[in-house]
């Protein structure tokens, strides 16, 4: 047999005896609180859709009309002929949003952080990365060139002194703003200063964080007042609590301009498609203007926080939308999953290499689109679970 299939067949068998097997479930209806896999109807407590907007009326129809004038593909990427009006709408707006001078919109946050940090950063350079950053961070700061560094989990001390023993003069500091497995989030202010100190940009990935947290659903920037002196280089994603797909980078008209020339996963790609665009414009007024939306899931994360104090559920310390059960084993982690799938409740068990060793773990994800007795529900279920695995 081939060699590289041999590899395949033993990875596969590797993954499926250490209870780490992947497998998908096919949706058969819009992604919301309640969802359709295989005729049975589901309550959903694990995606991203934190305001409930992506099978919002009002997107699907800037979708479709932007579709009856533009069509469905974008037909090149920007710097050809790909970058229509919905797309350079969308960058004003999210400039004006992020209170930064221009916006770039990338088409997934995967390629964004990739071809940012590599246009930032480079051989010879030094980039530092908290240890829970996203895959995506992670791999950008890896196949930059640059030197890599990993700090602990939050620990400045840690990023202090690895920053002190730096001899680099171009240095990136990058962090997620909410992280995406725990729901912690970086403490930003302080991270900012020590940036400033120490002559490196930071480079912050709020996925998490906008549409969420904010008066005005700005994200971490937002409820810091962190400035574009403070925070140089910003991330946000569609995908999340927009309810769409797709990414934009946000920062001064320098750096804009430079990731036109030398971002490759902005200039080697066909622009999304304007339809989405469009969806994105429509998503971005709704964050704006329906306050309440960020009423409804913080009212949610309170509930749920005191009904796992109250039952003894070990739920990670957290004050986002993610709300992460730490089972520890992974074998456990997927039963307490299946069990719920049974009586009607869908929430992924996270794994390894997605998370570290022995912290396997259920990410609950509440939405503004979830009903007070949805999550009552949800309480029940996983009090039912628990027990029954044998925990508590
Ligand atoms: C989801 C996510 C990404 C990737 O964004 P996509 O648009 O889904 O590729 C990047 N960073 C963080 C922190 C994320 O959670």
């Amino acid at each position: 047999m081939n060699q590289i299939e041999t590899r395949l067949l033993e990875l596969l068998e590797q993954r499926r005896q250490q209870q780490r097997y992947r497998s998908r479930r096919e949706l058969g209806s819009a992604q919301g609180a309640l969802v359709q896999v295989d005729g049975r109807e589901l309550l959903n407590f694990c995606s991203n859709d934190y305001l409930g907007l992506a099978s919002h009326p009002k997107l699907r129809e800037a979708a479709v009309a932007a579709m009856s004038s533009y069509g469905l593909g974008s037909g090149a990427s920007h710097l050809v002929c790909g970058h229509s009006r919905e797309h350079h709408l969308l960058e004003e707006e999210l400039a004006a949003f992020c209170g930064r001078e221009r916006a770039l919109v990338f088409s997934t946050g995967f390629m964004a952080n990739v071809g940012v940090i590599n246009a930032l950063v480079g051989r010879g350079d030094a980039v530092f990365e908290d240890r829970l950053n996203h895959a995506s961070l992670l791999d950008g700061g890896l196949s930059s060139g640059a030197r890599f560094s990993r700090y602990r989990h939050n620990d400045l001390e840690h990023l202090r002194s690895q920053l002190q023993a730096c001899e680099s003069a171009a240095r990136l500091i990058v962090s997620d703003g909410v992280f995406s497995m725990d729901g912690d989030e970086a403490p930003l202010p302080a991270l900012a200063r020590l940036a400033s100190e120490r002559g490196a940009w930071l480079m912050v990935d709020d996925a998490h964080g906008f549409g969420c947290e904010g008066e005005n659903g700005g994200g971490m920037l937002e409820k810091y007042a962190l400035t574009s002196s403070d925070v140089p280089v910003v991330v946000g994603t569609f995908g999340k609590a927009f309810g769409t797909f797709g990414a934009f980078v946000a920062g001064g008209n320098t750096l804009i301009k430079a990731l036109i020339q030398s971002a490759r996963s902005y200039i080697y790609t066909t622009a999304m498609p304007p339809a989405l665009a469009a969806a994105t414009r429509q998503s971005l007024r709704l964050v704006g203007e329906e306050k309440w939306r960020r009423q409804v899931l913080r009212d949610h994360i309170r509930r749920l926080r005191e009904f796992c104090r109250s039952e003894g559920l070990p739920l990670l310390d957290s004050n986002t939308a993610i709300q992460p059960l730490v089972v520890g084993d992974d074998a456990g982690a997927q039963r307490l999953s299946e069990l719920l799938w049974q009586r009607g409740i869908w929430v992924a068990a996270i794994r390894p290499p997605t998370v570290p060793e022995g912290t396997a773990r259920l990410r609950l994800t509440l939405s503004a689109a979830h009903s007070d007795s949805q999550l009552e529900r949800l309480f029940d279920e996983l009090s039912a679970c628990w027990k029954q695995l044998g925990g508590a």
